[in-house]
């Protein structure tokens, strides 16, 4: 196999090994075959496991989609009758979240938090107790658009105490930071197999109470293809998804899962901070600021300040590295300018010096200091 190799440093898809690439390349199958379903048992409980949740309280249900339909799976699927969804909206896509409860019109409130800084807790926990119909918090753990990284223990911990259950986006963090489902308060997390396990695009799961989920099926139903309790019970009865899986991207999940266990949660934990720490040395080389502090950070997400240049330019910039095989991504924080550096996917150290080395170049060729 020859396809070249490209470095991804977006916040995912990100890099896949060939492994993965080829798994994608099998025989036409129809996925109501047995050795379809075969493929995908495990791998519900491989998912689980990854959070370190037993068997017997946690399940995981696979959709059909890109990392955003869990989000809407969750908020539409897991508020109660009669009670109010709480947000912590402290980034785009916590915001994404709110958004997707308007849309439904579920009744909700929403503290916003600082979208560079920690949340304040106290504060918090001083608007949650003012309300006794709240039937699950919601937050974001690591904010892709900024790199910031939330309390999610902390924060789940306040949702059991007022008796509310606790919904976490782990997207972009799942199968990279390690989380234990138990110590950081998950009753719900989700992910998609194009992010943390570095597989393909189209294929995103949430995992979560067993018990939550069935006790959902009397929740009001809010959306007929996204509905957490209808996959869920496709899922036990049938051992299918309710309607056509993304069948290659299936086989792509399940060679990256063979590989994640093989390179263990520790190993690629460390990995890709081995990746973020020759960023922010290539940043600091180069005299870029990082948008926010170090301490708040996600270690999968470096935000970088616009250089004052007046020849910065970075599309231009963007296009240099991409003809040369790397991509970096725009974004936005407060209304600043910034682009995004990110640690994840199959790569290392190396591909960051040799980005640098490309990135260092473009600074030359159109005169930026
Ligand atoms: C990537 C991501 C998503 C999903 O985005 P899609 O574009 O729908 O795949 C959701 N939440 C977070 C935190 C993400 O990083």
């Amino acid at each position: 196999m020859n396809i070249k190799r490209n470095v991804l440093l977006n916040a995912g898809p990100s890099t896949t090994t060939d492994t993965v690439k080829m798994a994608q390349v099998v025989p036409d199958i129809c996925p109501r075959e047995k050795e379809f379903k075969d493929i995908m048992k495990p791998m519900r409980d491989d998912l689980v496991k990854i959070v370190h949740g037993s068997k017997d309280e946690y399940t995981s249900v696979l959709f059909c989609g890109s990392g955003t339909i869990c989000i809407d799976i969750a908020v539409n699927s897991l508020l109660e009758e009669g009670k109010k969804a709480c947000f912590i909206n402290n980034g785009a896509y916590s915001q994404r979240a709110v958004d997707v409860a308007r849309y439904y019109g579920i009744p909700f409130i929403e503290i916003k938090q600082p979208v560079d800084q920690l949340p304040d807790m106290e504060k918090i926990k001083e608007e949650v107790s003012k309300h006794d119909d709240i039937g699950y918090i919601y937050a974001t753990h690591h904010e892709t658009g900024t790199g910031l990284l939330n309390p999610i223990s902390e924060l789940g911990r306040i949702a059991h105490e007022i008796g509310a259950f606790f919904i976490t986006d782990t997207t972009s963090s799942y199968a990279m930071i390690p989380i234990d489902v138990y110590k950081d308060n998950i009753d719900f997390c989700m992910a998609s197999a194009q992010k943390g396990i570095m597989g393909t695009t189209g294929l995103s799961f949430i995992i979560g109470k067993t018990d939550i989920i069935k006790k959902s099926a009397d929740f009001p139903k809010r959306s007929y293809y996204c509905n957490l309790y209808m996959q869920y019970d496709y899922f036990e009865k049938t051992g299918e998804m309710h309607f056509t899986p993304p069948v290659q991207t299936v086989y792509a999940a399940k060679q990256a899962l063979i590989e994640y266990f093989e390179e263990g949660e520790a190993g690629k934990w460390a990995r890709h901070q081995r990746v973020m720490n020759a960023i922010h040395k290539g940043l600091k080389d180069m005299g870029l600021k990082e948008a926010l502090d170090k301490d708040v950070q996600s270690g999968l997400v470096a935000s970088v300040c616009y250089p004052e240049s007046p020849n910065w330019d970075f599309d231009k910039v963007h296009d240099y590295c991409y003809e040369r095989g790397f991509t970096i991504y725009p974004g936005k924080i407060d209304g600043r300018d910034t682009f995004r550096l990110c640690a994840l996917g199959a790569i290392d150290e190396k591909d960051i010096e040799d980005f640098f080395d490309v990135f260092k170049e473009a600074f030359d060729e159109y005169g930026i200091n």
